[in-house]
């Protein structure tokens, strides 16, 4: 089992440095692989009502015995936008997640022509003061729509869940969060494993320090100091993925992994892709 650290969010959660993602976990395989990854020593779940897999992750919930040490994400998807929606929304994950309390709280993609990502917001941090939901938070926020979102409502969120991975390392958004105590975490961070994990940068990064491709690039994720979700449904790899806190990259190091920047994997650019 690998002890994966934990830093504390801008409202004072325990959160730790590297979580699970879980897009396409579903069935009794996905409950096993979930299950599977909190014996391994994950903490943290990735879920959202768009993945299909809300049952499963709070069946891995009950099965692992140790609730109160998990965060279970879920995301309001685009077509529950608004305040009532999005109340109606996290009724219905609860239902499905079988779950008191939803943990950390995401907005899935801000749709800005639907125009109603402060609403949803909104209705979160209501959900948030009724105990229903831990932290609140959101994904696919540029700097613009975070702006917008802490001056219309004076709650700064706890997380934003962007695309991130060294073909793609938002550099200035990352600086917008710290500045401002959002925590950045990393999805698709291992660019799913694309030719990524074969670029030379990347090898050699991970002879230098004996470890793998994959190692290399999810410690470059938490000294940038974002939380990655690497997926993975192979207990064998998620020990692989969590065991990245037993050496340190240099600066040099992070610097020619962020070197590698070329762009989004997919067209997932938040002002004009749309999710519902
Ligand atoms: P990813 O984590 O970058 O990559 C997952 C792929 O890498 C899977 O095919 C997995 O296969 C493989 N893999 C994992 N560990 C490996 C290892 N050690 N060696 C070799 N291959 C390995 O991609 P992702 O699933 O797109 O992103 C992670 C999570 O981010 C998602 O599951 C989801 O929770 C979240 N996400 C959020 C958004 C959003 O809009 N907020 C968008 C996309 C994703 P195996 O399972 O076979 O190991």
């Amino acid at each position: 089992m690998v002890t994966i650290p934990t830093l504390a969010l801008n409202d004072g959660t325990d959160f730790p440095e590297l979580g699970l993602g879980t897009y396409n976990l579903r069935g009794e395989d996905g409950v096993d692989a979930m299950v599977a990854a909190i014996e391994n020593g994950y903490r943290l779940l990735d879920s959202a009502v768009n993945y299909e897999n809300e049952a499963e992750v709070g069946d891995a919930v009950r099965r692992s015995g140790i609730r109160d040490q998990l965060i279970v994400t879920t995301k309001v998807p685009g077509r529950d936008h608004g305040f009532d929606e999005t109340v109606r929304s996290a009724r219905g994950s609860l239902e499905r997640l079988g779950l008191e309390r939803i943990d950390l709280y995401l907005i899935h993609w801000p749709n800005p022509r639907v125009d109603k990502y402060v609403d949803t917001y909104r209705a979160m941090v209501a959900l948030r003061d009724e105990g229903l939901v831990g932290s609140v938070g959101v994904s696919n926020f540029t700097e613009k729509m975070l702006t917008r979102l802490i001056d219309e409502t004076g709650v700064v969120p706890a997380v934003n869940q962007v695309e991130l991975h060294p073909y793609f390392p938002q550099t200035a958004l990352r600086a917008f969060h710290d500045a401002h105590g959002i925590r950045t975490e990393s999805w698709s961070p291992l660019a799913r494993r694309s030719e990524l994990l074969t670029e030379q940068t990347v090898t050699d990064v991970a002879a230098a320090h004996g470890v793998t491709p994959t190692q290399a690039v999810l410690r470059w994720h938490t000294q940038l100091g974002s939380t990655p979700i690497p997926k993975s449904a192979d207990p064998e790899r998620q020990i692989e993925n969590a065991d990245v806190f037993g050496f340190t990259l240099s600066d040099a190091e992070i610097a020619a992994l962020s070197g590698l920047e070329r762009g989004r994997l997919w067209d997932g650019d938040p002002d004009t892709h749309e999710e519902m």
